[in-house]
């Protein structure tokens, strides 16, 4: 058995079997802008609603919102993304490519003669550092002006932040209580990469949990457990998961305490998740930005505060990327290589391949049956072409679970053969058994 060793495998299976396709491809496509196919769409939609279920649907205490990635530009103002949110960039002048200041490539200082360019190699071309904010511009009206001027969101929480009295009155909630977003995100990335990494457009799962100041430290302790664990419940082995935790110069603006979850990536251990004690700063902007009070009323003891906020921020698409990771397996069966993406039957994109053994004797009649059958509550696939073998390995590599063939038995007694695409090892089910079977092994 083997791990994925190199991306460009994962972005060639991706590709070849419908995951991920680069954006405007036929254009030379778009840097870091990454489009997903039949496959990747079930997988993305899988893993969204497994975070939905456990965020909301199982709790009392955390609703859902959906707010527009449009926001009044004031938001932004307030949050600090107008002033805080930069990188120092470099740019040559010589050949036009464009660096973060911190790149380790950078040789000399930039701006000065003996700063060399690891591109195009000449040396005195580099600009001193320019901060460049990560948000993309955009305009509201026909006037492009500076006071038509807005944002595409650099993330979903500003949305919570914003509607956290509308929600709680519309839901009745007391403190301690979250609020879950699951939306895109754009950030003009200068140094994107990676695959599916870091994109310049993305999805968010990001939920923000409101306590009273004080009891913040003690969910923080709760959340960064809780999040650990649910990588951790989605088969993602352990080994390949740690935190890391933000020293005070590593500290986004907003934060007291942060804490990434890492995988072990084959470029290396990178953040996919984020723990943040945001404190009271967003709430209190708002509240000196707009004028209205965001205080919370308790309404026994009448306290008033404003609420802290521990955030749990997860990237969908970087969530997709170390699932794949994780689940991709090179493994030696009978001398033959087989390439199996071992991923939770729950996110799985496609739960059953379905197969006749042959094409005749009523076989694929059966098995068509049977497709219909299940297809009312799982996703599954036929596919009657080429060997049983080759059918086989085609699931292997889509991650499919379970595999079900109709052969010469299933004429004498109503069973099907099922293969378990992790084990290899093949069991009987009777055909009218089969949607019990599944539901008990795929539903999350
Ligand atoms: P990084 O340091 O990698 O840029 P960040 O610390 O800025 O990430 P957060 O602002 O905490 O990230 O965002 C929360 C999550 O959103 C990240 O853990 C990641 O999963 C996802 N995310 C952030 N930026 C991107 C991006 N450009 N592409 C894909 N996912 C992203």
């Amino acid at each position: 058995m083997a791990d994925l060793r190199s991306m460009d495998t994962l972005v060639s299976l991706a590709k070849r079997r419908g995951f991920v396709f680069q954006s405007s491809e036929i254009y030379g496509g778009l840097g870091s802008v990454w489009d997903y196919g039949p496959l990747g769409v079930e997988l993305k939609r899988n893993l969204t609603d497994r975070w939905w279920r456990s965020m909301v649907q199982h709790r009392d205490d955390i609703e859902g919102l959906e707010s527009a990635i449009l926001m009044h530009p004031r938001v932004w103002e307030a949050s600090g993304h107008v002033s805080g949110f930069n990188d120092p960039l470099v740019d040559c002048k010589q050949c036009k490519n464009r660096f973060r200041a911190d790149d380790s490539r950078l040789k000399g200082t930039p701006g000065e003669p003996d700063a060399q360019c690891p591109v195009c190699g000449n040396k005195g071309t580099l600009t001193a550092p320019r901060q460049f904010n990560l948000m993309f511009r955009t305009f509201m009206g026909p006037v492009e002006d500076a006071a038509a001027q807005t944002y595409l969101r650099p993330e979903t929480a500003q949305g919570t932040y914003v509607n956290v009295y509308n929600v709680m009155q519309a839901a009745r909630l007391k403190i301690p209580f979250g609020i879950a977003q699951i939306g895109k995100a754009f950030r003009n990335e200068i140094t994107p990469g990676n695959f599916i990494f870091r994109t310049r457009e993305f999805e968010q799962m990001e939920m923000q949990f409101f306590v009273k100041p004080g009891d913040d430290e003690e969910w923080f302790a709760h959340w960064r457990e809780a999040r650990m664990q649910w990588h951790q419940d989605l088969g993602i082995r352990a080994e390949k998961l740690r935190f890391h935790e933000h020293c005070p110069d590593e500290l986004a603006h907003y934060a007291k305490q942060a804490e990434d979850i890492q995988y072990e990536f084959p470029f290396g251990w990178q953040e996919f998740e984020g723990i943040h004690n945001r404190t009271d700063f967003d709430l209190s902007r708002h509240q000196e930005y707009s004028g209205k009070r965001m205080e919370y009323i308790d309404a026994e003891s009448k306290e008033r505060f404003i609420p802290y906020v521990v955030e749990t921020a997860l990237g969908v698409g970087r969530l997709l990327l170390v699932a794949l990771v994780d689940a991709y397996q090179e493994e030696d069966v009978e001398g033959e290589k087989r390439v199996v993406l071992k991923l939770h039957p729950s996110v799985a994109p496609i739960k059953a391949g379905i197969f006749p053994l042959v094409k005749k004797d009523g076989m694929p009649e059966i098995a068509q049956r049977i497709h219909a059958d299940l297809q009312k509550r799982f996703r599954v696939f036929y596919d009657d072409g080429g060997s049983i073998g080759r059918r086989y390995r085609r699931q292997d590599e889509a991650g499919t679970p379970f595999g079900l063939t109709v052969d010469g038995q299933t004429l004498e007694d109503q069973t099907v053969t099922v293969r378990d695409r992790d084990t290899l090892r093949q069991e009987r089910v009777a055909t009218d058994q089969l949607i019990g079977y599944l539901a008990e092994r795929v539903v999350g």
